[in-house]
């Protein structure tokens, strides 16, 4: 008999919510959308004297200490190097393929450790963008600290894998990013049929702003427009910095009227957004104008963008601040 698909439930959301707020990896990552990921992540028990990790062993998990202590050793009989405390992570070497644990971790108290696949792991690094800023950082501040033990090469090239689909500004996806998961959408979108729109978004007289408030003060708008655009889609929708003060977003799953609503939530959201600079003073707000295309039948990623982008270009044309749609190709 057929298996059923399994259903990610609002009570598993709940208790996988509880299990991981306060971890810092997950800190405003939208759990609803990982949960069917994460509910293959499980919990181990160790007791005291436990060892989670050799380096004899390859290792296959990310480990996230939920409660207890974590000692990270080099030797059994040496002073540990490092100290877990609930929140903390460990095992993110496993994400390479064949790769020995760098040291021994060792339970030094009763824990309990929440683990997740290494499938998984990249996974979230590619579709959270929370998730891959956050183990950004953990793994920076690892280095910063100079424990040459805690930060092997393997976990530089896991930096600078994860900081090239990042952009730096605004933590957003970039537009490296973008070009492989929009290509990716749109053909899985395609084999099931499934409408998708692409938003081409602009901020209105960026160069003014510029001008008038000083570079710094620009960049806190392009900071503040990628907030408010990351808090204002779905969990399902994509988005990305396209370049300078352009972003793109991607929407599946919705209709014509559904991105249109989507691209005006958007719209008035930025319209809406105070801004400050880095001292705390206020400065003026911005607005953006919209292009939305939908994919037509065969039609690529490139050719999608240009649609939306002549909706742009409607938009700035017609006095900005403004959502266009650009109907789809008619087919005969
Ligand atoms: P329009 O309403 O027609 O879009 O006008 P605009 O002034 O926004 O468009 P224009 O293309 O003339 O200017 C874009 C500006 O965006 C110019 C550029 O200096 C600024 N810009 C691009 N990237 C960045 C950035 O990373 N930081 C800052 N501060 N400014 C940027
Ligand atoms: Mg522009
Ligand atoms: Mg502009």
């Amino acid at each position: 008999m057929p298996k059923r698909p399994r259903k990610t439930t609002k009570k598993k959301v709940g208790k996988i919510d509880r299990l991981l707020s306060g971890v810092p990896l997950f800190n405003g990552v939208r759990l609803a959308r990982l949960a069917k990921d994460l509910e293959r992540g499980q919990v181990t028990v160790l007791k005291k004297g436990d060892v989670l990790l050799t380096p004899q062993e390859p290792n296959s998990e990310l480990y996230i200490l939920l409660d207890g202590v974590l000692a990270v050793q080099i030797d059994l009989q040496m002073q540990p190097i490092a100290v877990l405390r609930p929140g903390e992570c460990v095992g993110e070497l496993s994400v390479f393929e064949g790769e020995l644990p760098s040291a021994y971790v060792i339970a030094t108290a009763d824990s309990r450790v929440y683990r997740v696949h290494k499938e998984v792991v990249w996974r979230l690094i590619d579709d959270s963008n929370r998730f891959a800023q956050n183990l950004l950082h953990v793994l920076g501040s690892r280095i910063r600290s100079g424990n040459e033990a805690l930060t092997s090469t393997q976990e530089r090239l896991l930096m600078q894998e994860i900081s090239a689909s990042l952009d730096p500004l605004t933590g957003i996806y970039n537009r490296r990013w973008l070009n492989n998961m929009f290509r990716r959408s749109i053909e899985r979108a395609r084999i099931s049929q499934t409408p998708v729109f692409l938003l081409m978004i602009d901020i209105d007289h960026f160069k003014a702003y510029n001008d008038a408030h000083g570079h710094l003060a620009g960049d806190q708008c392009l900071r503040a427009v990628a907030a408010t655009l990351r808090d204002s889609i779905r969990p399902n929708d994509l988005l990305a910095r396209f370049g300078g003060e352009e972003f793109s977003v991607l929407l599946s799953g919705t209709g014509p009227v559904g991105s249109i609503t989507a691209a005006e939530r958007l719209r008035k959201a930025v319209e809406n957004r105070s801004i400050r600079n880095r001292d705390g003073t206020p400065l003026p707000s911005v607005t953006i104008s919209v292009g939305v295309a939908q994919l037509g039948p065969d039609e690529s990623l490139e050719s999608l963008i240009e649609k939306a982008d002549k909706g742009l270009y409607e938009a700035k044309e017609q006095g900005r601040n403004q959502v266009v749609v650009r109907e789809a190709r008619v087919t005969r």
